[in-house]
């Protein structure tokens, strides 16, 4: 196969075998693709021709041909095969004929195209996300100083910065921070806030309407990028781990200040291709952690003081003790609070702290999930026993319920440490761990009955 999209004259028009073939192509792998790219992808390639066991497809995009002979030929390729004999090529060609050409865009149409776009996809900045609001305390301080620094000194050191951390400790407030540093010091430059599943819904909408250009204009466009929550971008589809590689690589080698978010470091995306974590890895990683008992405190503090509420020092004291997490969740009791004070025209107190926040979780470390619940309960579930999920038996039962209890530990246990789950299961290695949660991972991808296994699992040891 040809590498770039071959701009020859091919016959007009598409004789009958070719028609048959691409049907039953396309038939059979839109049972193996998923639906989000197989209409991507399939929906904009045509038969073209059939002639001396070469099979013509075309389309008009040539970001479509790109990828499709990246990902998909082989699998065209042999049914093809199937259908036609075993000596059958499959030639994909850029079909610029005038019926399929794209509409002459006038001046100003371009422009107005890419103001469509980005406006419906464009997420601003919140502004009480700042430096100045966030309380510092040793669980963030570190985070916290690498932001302010890449703030400051944007390209300087930390570039690309990496900040990762569990739900609700502050990541997206941290990389808002900095494009609010920024927007105020510099309002010249160019702030790019993007969640990565934004980017990827983006992508997707971009190759469908055969827009790049303006998906490259926006992302290539800019200062500052802001990368949150890398961790959801789709681990099957190259073709976005691609685009954001190159997006990251053109801003980094034009000198421009990259941040990322992520819920681990990023030697523990399994999603990410290891060209992308080698280019995170050249920069700076922090983590934060839930914040320990006083920078909830502090952290109580403030807000009420922001929200003019007046809040006790014991009920404080309560929240801070039975919410260890998440902040979001101490800003979530604090809001439920104002609103049954004002409701019962009652100020806050104790005891109608504990009945109005009756139903949110406990979190407190006390009611926190231990390796010991875990291994119970999936002992009875699975029948294995417990020093035999701990053991080093290679029984396939055994090994699941291994898997299984790991998993649930990594994801059930924040506090934990993967060493420290690793050797709760008498394993010297942390990538165990790993190794056990991916694969549980892949199996609840492929495996309903397993899947509501684990939520019933979930369920039954949270509450
Ligand atoms: P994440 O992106 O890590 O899930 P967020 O940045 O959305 O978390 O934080 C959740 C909420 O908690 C936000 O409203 C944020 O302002 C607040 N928050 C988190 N950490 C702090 C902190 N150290 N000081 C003040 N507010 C915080
Ligand atoms: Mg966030």
């Amino acid at each position: 196969m040809q590498s770039e999209p071959v701009r020859e004259s091919v016959p007009e028009e598409s004789d009958v075998k070719a028609t048959v073939i691409w049907q039953n192509i396309y038939e059979k792998l839109s049972q193996n693709i998923p639906e989000q790219f197989f209409s991507v992808f399939f929906n904009h390639l045509k038969a073209k021709k059939y002639v001396e066991n070469q099979l013509f497809l075309s389309s008009d995009d040539d970001q479509v041909i790109h990828h499709i002979k990246k990902r998909y030929i082989s699998q065209i390729e042999e049914v093809a095969r199937a259908e036609a004999g075993e000596n059958v090529q499959v030639e994909i060609v850029l079909d610029d004929t005038q019926e399929n050409k794209k509409p002459i865009d006038f001046p100003g149409s371009a422009e107005k195209k890419k103001a469509d776009t980005e406006t419906s996809h464009q997420i601003l900045l919140n502004p009480k996300y700042t430096f100045d609001r966030f309380i510092k305390g040793p669980s963030n301080e570190h985070a916290m100083a690498a932001a302010m620094g890449a703030a400051q000194n944007l390209n300087e050191f930390h570039n690309p910065l990496y900040i990762y951390g569990s739900v609700g400790v502050g990541k997206t407030h941290l990389m808002m921070a900095i494009g609010n540093f920024v927007l105020q010091n510099s309002p010249w430059l160019k702030i790019q806030y993007t969640p990565a599943e934004t980017f990827q819904n983006t992508l997707f909408e971009a190759i469908s309407k055969k827009n790049m250009s303006s998906l490259k204009a926006r992302y290539r466009n800019v200062d500052v990028f802001l990368f949150d929550d890398i961790q959801f971008i789709n681990e099957r589809a190259d073709f976005i781990q691609e685009e954001i590689f190159h997006t990251f690589n053109f801003l980094y080698q034009n000198k421009k200040q990259i941040v990322i978010s992520g819920d681990r470091p990023p030697q523990q995306l399994s999603t990410l291709h290891d060209r992308l974590q080698s280019r995170f890895q050249s920069g700076l990683i922090v983590d934060i952690k839930p914040p320990n008992f006083e920078t909830r405190l502090a952290i109580l503090k403030t807000k009420a003081r922001e929200m003019q509420l007046h809040v006790p020092q014991n009920v404080l004291e309560y929240l801070s003790a039975r919410f260890t997490t998440q902040v979001r969740i101490l800003e979530a009791a604090l809001i439920k609070l104002r609103f049954v004070s004002e409701l019962e025209k009652h100020p806050i107190d104790l005891q109608m702290t504990k009945l109005a926040l009756r139903d949110m979780p406990n979190e407190s470390p006390g009611q926190q999930i231990s390796i010991d619940e875990i291994l119970r309960t999936v002992s009875q579930t699975f029948h294995v026993n417990e020093a035999e999920i701990k053991g080093n038996s290679r029984t396939e039962n055994i090994v699941h319920a291994r898997h299984i209890s790991m998993f649930l530990a990594k994801s059930l246990i924040p506090s934990m440490s993967l060493a420290s789950i690793a050797r709760a299961f008498g394993k010297s290695d942390h990538t165990t761990v790993l190794h056990a949660e991916k694969k549980i991972r892949d199996l609840m991808d492929m495996d309903d009955t397993l899947r509501v296994q684990i939520e019933e699992l979930t369920n039954e040891l949270k509450f």
